[in-house]
């Protein structure tokens, strides 16, 4: 008998999604990350749980709807770390006619099942704060709903739920090879320990690398069906006061978001570049940031210019190539390719998907395979993901419960643990007191408790797993911060090593 009826390579949002689903209908899982979890495109998104106004012009219509419906379903399922964000489009005759838009958002608001999410309205921008930071030009705007989350902890906490309903995740582990007799045969390679496991049957979730697992490791001949796509994000120091964001329209046209993110800053992203090479190594480049500061100098009174950029980053979409051309044609749905074969065990490839759409997508994957299982019926459209079980209007209070608990927290670590850790905050926390009983504090409130809490429970090894996927606090600690918290990890990874 195989160790495992289902073993998932890569952890990023689809695979633990996956990781999660097939745990929960009994399955014994295993998933395979070579790295940190959501290392991957998984913590370089534009972090948006939307349906994507523009696949509409792209006649994208079942991907814009079903991304649609999975807002309010991921929303109640953990409203720490998604939350509604009203979006602000001002009018650009120049680029598209306040017509087509006002259709687009009619058909967005339409398809959109909303019970919670507010519709579209028009505002007046002489009037209306949302006017404020942009160039007098602009007089009118429509604003409508999506949502925002956290894309790197909504990635951790598929893998804590997977985890805690038995699945095994196995972080820093490279899958090496695999064999494919009637179960898989898995050489795993973890910082140099060499592993076996085996499986009844195998997904390959590695996002870009899709096909070059195929290749070196699967050594299957080449099959040239994806399409990598580059995009990247700036963040410069926040752009205006209130807590919506815009979406501005570009001359190519394209859209860029201006998005308030952690407090001080506007994250503004993204491009759409063809790319090749490592997806391992991917930087944004010069004239992506030039492109990106471009677009909102033309809309905002204040310029943005490359100096003003006080972090960077890029990812790799992987697109299933339907024979388009330009990358921005090529559809964003996903696909599922199942090759069974008599007598050998199967294998399920994920290309492409979204962030928005990796619950229902996991539920797919589940479908296809079913066959191969005891019945099961889905659950994952109700069930809420670790600390996500209160109201998805509930953070406020919750941050006001945690502050009448724990009155030694600020309301700014309050709210960033509650946002972090939802209902489970008191895991951190614990029996404390006094700001004192959490430890030593690295900065910006990081504290020791917190940092054993993410070792332990959340496979953080490094300070980038730390401060860059399970929190963004890389923006706010120095780097002399930095290399205390790198003592500190280290310490505490020799201890249980
Ligand atoms: C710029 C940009 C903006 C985006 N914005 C949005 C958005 O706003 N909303 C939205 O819904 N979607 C968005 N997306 C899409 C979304 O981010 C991706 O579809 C999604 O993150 C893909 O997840 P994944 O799990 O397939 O891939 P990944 O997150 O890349 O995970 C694959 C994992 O496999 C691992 N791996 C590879 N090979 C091996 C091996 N041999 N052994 C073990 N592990 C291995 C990798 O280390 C990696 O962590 C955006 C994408 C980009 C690039």
């Amino acid at each position: 008998m195989a160790d495992f009826d289902l073993a998932i390579i890569g952890g990023g949002i689809n695979g633990t999604g996956i990781a999660r689903d097939a745990a929960g209908r009994g399955l014994r899982v295993v998933l395979v990350e070579q790295n940190d979890l959501a290392s991957g495109t998984s913590s370089a998104s534009s972090k948006l749980i939307h349906g994507g106004l523009r696949y509409l012009e792209q006649r994208e219509f079942r991907l814009v709807q079903a991304a649609l419906r999975e807002r309010e379903v991921l929303l109640r399922s953990a409203p720490h770390l998604i939350r509604p964000l009203r979006f602000v489009l001002p009018i650009n005759q120049a680029r598209r006619s306040a017509m087509l838009l006002r259709l687009g958002l009619l058909l967005y608001d339409w398809i959109g099942w909303r019970k919670i999410l507010p519709g579209t309205r028009e505002i007046d921008l002489v009037t209306d704060e949302a006017g404020l930071p942009l160039k007098p030009r602009f007089h009118h705007a429509f604003e409508y709903s999506d949502c925002f989350a956290d894309d790197a902890r909504l990635v951790v906490l598929n893998a804590v739920d997977a985890a805690e309903r038995g699945a095994a995740i196995r972080t820093r582990t490279r899958c090496v090879r695999a064999e494919r007799t009637d179960v898989w045969r898995l050489v795993l390679n973890a910082r140099g320990r060499r592993e076996v496991v085996t499986a009844r049957v195998l997904v390959n979730a590695a996002g870009a690398w899709i096909e070059s697992f195929a290749e070196l490791v699967l050594r299957q001949p080449p099959r040239h069906r994806l399409r990598l796509d580059k995009g990247s994000h700036i963040l410069v120091r926040r752009l205006f006061e209130h807590d919506r964001a815009y979406i501005l329209q570009t001359a190519d046209r394209r859209v860029v978001f201006a998005i308030p993110f952690e407090r001080d800053f506007t994250l503004i992203g993204t491009t759409d570049r063809a790319f090749t090479g490592d997806p391992s190594n991917v930087l944004p480049a010069g004239e992506e940031i030039e492109y990106l500061c471009g677009v909102a100098s033309e809309y905002f009174r204040v310029p943005v210019g490359s100096a003003d950029v006080v972090w960077a980053f890029a990812g790799v979409r992987s697109l299933y190539d339907d024979g388009a051309r330009k990358p921005q044609d090529i559809g964003r749905d996903y696909a599922l390719i199942l090759d069974e074969r008599f007598g050998e065990a199967p294998i399920l490839t994920v290309y492409g998907g979204k962030i928005t759409t990796y619950r229902s997508l996991a539920e797919d994957v589940l479908d296809r395979l079913s066959h191969f299982y005891p019945r099961s019926r889905p659950w994952t459209a109700s069930s809420r993901l670790p600390g996500g079980d209160f109201p998805y209007d509930g953070l406020d209070a919750l941050i006001e419960q945690s502050q009448t608990r724990w009155p030694f927290l600020s309301a700014n670590f309050a709210r960033r643990l509650v946002r972090a850790y939802g209902a489970r905050v008191d895991r951190v926390l614990g029996n404390a007191t006094a700001r004192a009983d959490l430890g030593i504090d690295f900065g910006a409130d990081l504290t020791a408790a917190e940092v054993r809490y993410l070792m332990t429970e959340e496979w953080a090894q490094t300070t980038d797993d730390v401060l860059w996927r399970r929190s963004k606090l890389g923006l706010r600690l120095s780097a002399d911060e930095t290399a205390a918290l790198d003592r500190f990890m280290t310490q505490a990874n020799g201890a249980t090593a």
